[in-house]
Formats: structure tokens, sequence, C-alpha cells
């Protein structure tokens, strides 16, 4: 059957907005994507109906609140074959990263080693450089070829017994490209080192099955995939979570608290200080449930398909530079245009009601790797048409014009 994505568009209230006078074509979800009906819905239900904080309350409203958030828990383990104790609630990738990086961290010594990758965001390289400032720990870098995969050979010659954290990618939020996260967690393992996959991008795209990629911490934003800001994930393998000192101190994550001493809950609860993102998580947990309403591979068929058709419609310019064409790679078209800035082609497109993002995408030493300073992103997600992608092209075209 068809990929119906009149259908799914329906579902997406602000798909129907217009901007500058033409009809939004909105293709910056790989920043983040848009909110389906039932996440809206189910975050303005949960303020309407049911509301309290968690956790604390003996009372209905805390019971049900409560409920509604572990319920959360159980889908977002379910989508990625976790246990439910394995998942933690975090304000985004970012902090589910930092908090990884300031555990590990706790055991380090100068002169260690952590290998990540040239084609890393930032948000998976600043917590590891804290670590090189204040601790002497020492950063190693997997290059990226030409075509934007990871070169492997250089990788296995980096895994030294001094390695003792390998954090990569699973899908790059620039060059699109999908690493082959199983072998390198194997390959890191091998060497005794502990994995950490950022998995902002890839959960979006494709079935992600933690224990089958073996890694020991899996993170991801909700944001990203159709679900609210202000939530992450960061899964960890229950021994790994249970060795891992806790990152902030407050409320709700402690055994006991006196005047001399504590004790820690157990995980995920040791994770989660404070009061946590309450309606956030409802909403992450609204949009999984949504998504298990969608036919996902005919969905990343239909993504593949708007990139093939956009990638042929442009093969002749000459003026156009397109990053990344690691073979597999999903629906993510990072490009310069000759002669022009690439947040002047954004602004430029954005008259013809075109959204893409410009600039370094938090990722700088990959546009170092790649020559350049910036470049648009033109990111394509299931909602996208066959139409918008025609849109895009034709008013990139126009746009060139501009430069030539
Ligand atoms: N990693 C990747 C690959 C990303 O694309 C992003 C978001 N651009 C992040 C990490 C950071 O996510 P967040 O800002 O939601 O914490």
């Amino acid at each position: 059957m068809a990929f119906d994505v009149a259908q799914i568009r329906s579902q997406f209230p602000i798909l129907s907005r217009q901007v500058n006078g033409k009809p939004l074509v909105y293709l910056d979800s790989a920043a983040s994507a848009q909110k389906p009906r039932a996440v809206i819905d189910a975050m303005v239900q949960a303020m309407e109906t049911s509301y309290s904080n968690v956790h604390r309350g003996l009372h209905t409203l805390a019971n049900e609140t409560t409920e509604a958030y572990e319920q959360a828990r159980k889908s977002v383990a379910a989508l990625i074959g976790a246990d439910i104790g394995e998942v933690v609630f975090t304000k985004g990738a970012t902090e589910a990263i930092n908090l990884v990086a300031a555990g590990l961290g706790a055991s380090l010594q100068a002169g260690d080693e952590i290998v990540l990758t040239e084609m890393e965001h930032h948000a998976n390289i600043v917590p590891w450089h804290f670590l090189r400032e204040r601790k002497g720990i020492i950063l190693r870098f997997v290059p990226v070829t030409d075509d934007g995969r990871l070169d492997l050979e250089q990788f296995r010659a980096l895994l030294t017994p001094k390695v003792k954290v390998v954090a990569l990618t699973h899908m790059s939020n620039v060059l699109g490209t999908v690493n082959p996260v199983a072998e390198i967690v194997r390959l890191a393992h091998e060497a005794g080192a502990v994995t950490l996959v950022d998995g902002c991008q890839a959960i979006v795209h494709q079935p992600v099955d933690v224990k089958a990629l073996d890694a020991d911490f899996y993170v991801f934003s909700g944001h990203k995939l159709y679900g609210p800001t202000g939530i992450g994930i960061l899964y960890g393998k229950a021994a790994r979570l249970a060795e891992l000192p806790p990152y902030q101190g407050g409320g709700e994550m402690i055994g006991s608290v006196s005047l001399e001493a504590i004790t820690y809950a157990d995980p995920p609860h040791r994770f989660e200080a404070g009061t946590p993102p309450i309606l956030e998580a409802i909403g992450l947990g609204a949009a999984i449930e949504w998504l298990n309403g969608v036919d996902r591979a005919a969905a990343a068929a239909h993504e593949a398909a708007l990139y093939a058709h956009v990638t042929e419609r442009l093969a002749g310019a000459n003026w156009l530079r397109v990053l990344g064409e690691a073979p597999g790679k999903g629906a993510i078209l990072s490009f310069t245009v000759e002669g022009a800035h690439a947040h002047d082609v954004a602004q430029i497109l954005d008259r013809y009601g075109v959204a893409v993002r410009a600039g370094t995408h938090c990722a700088e030493p990959l546009m170092r790797r790649f020559g350049v300073t910036s470049s648009a992103r033109a990111s394509f997600a299931l909602y996208n048409t066959h139409d918008e992608a025609e849109a895009f092209v034709d008013a990139l075209t126009r746009t060139q014009a501009f430069f030539a």
C-alpha cells in the first residue's frame, strides 16, 4: 500500500500555514520536527484533566499523573527494546550526554583516551572536551572520508588499551550518513571501551533496538521525534547505570538524606533530580504511540524517494556542492551554493516559504573537514510531499540565480 502522506499531513496543524504568502515547505525537521495533533492534545488534556506533580502525592491527581509519566517511560522502553529501569528522562540529548560524560569522567585518569568522530554534533564533543580540560583526558577523532563515511581502518588503529570510551553518532545531522554502529560498538567493547551512541537523528528514521546494537548508552531528544522540546532520553544498560554516579542532586533522586549522609534512589530515578519534565514526557509518550500507528518502513521509503528525487533534479547543477554522499544515507541534504553564503540562501528560500537550516549545524569540526564555514541543509520528514520537493528545487534554482 502506498504511503498516505496527505493523511499524515492532515494530523499536523502547522503544516497548513503560509509563510511569506506561500504555502510553508518545512525542510528543517532534523533541527526540530513539527508536532501531530495527538501530541498537542495529550499535553493539553493532561493539563486540563489530570495534572499534578509526580511520585510524591497520595492523592488521585498525583497518582494519575505518575501513571501517565511512567506509561511514557514504558512507551520509550518498548520503542528501543530496553527494560523500563534502563530509561532515564532528561531534558534532551545534550543533557543525557553531559550526564554520561560527567559520570564516566569521574573514574578516568589523565592520559586515558576517548574516541569520537569528526562528524559529531557539538553535543557529543563539548562534554568530552570538559574532561580534556579538567582531567587531562586525550580526545581522538575518527576521520571522515570524502563521501562522508567514517574511516573504519583509522578507527581500528585508534583502538588502543588507553581508550576508555567510544562515543559516536548513529546518523549524522549534517551528512545523513548512517554509521555501522553495531560493528563499531563490538570493536570498542573488544578493546575494553564503554560506548555511547547519539541517536538523535537515527531514532526518527529507522527502528532502533538497543539490545541488538549492544551500546552501553543510547541518547536522543523528544523534539525531533515529533514530540515536545524539553525532554530527552538516556538509555543505559542496567549494570552501567548502576555504576554511574548521580549527575544532579535534589529531590526524588535520593534514598534518604540526613545532615551527615545521603543514600541514592536506584536508577532511573537516581538521575532524575527535581520535578521532571512531566508534560513533556507525556507528550513524548504520545508521539511514540502516534508513530506506532505509522508504517515506519513505508515512511522511511517515502523520505528516501523524496531525497532521491531532489538529488536527481539537481544532478546537473554545477553551482551546487553536496556534503555527504555515503551509500544508504538518510534524507538530509547539506549543500553550498557557489558564490553565496548559506545564511543568504536560507533567507531567500524563506521568501518562497521554504524553511531550511543554515550555519555550522553545531558541527564545526565537520565543516572544517569539508573546507567550508557553513552550509545550508534541507532535511526531509515523513510529512513532506513530492510537490514540496519540487517547490524546494524550484526555489533553490531561483535563489541561485541571485548569485550567478
Ligand atoms: N546530536 C545530534 C546528531 C543532533 O542532531 C542534535 C540536535 N541538532 C543533538 C545531538 C542535540 O540535541 P538537543 O539539542 O535536542 O539536545
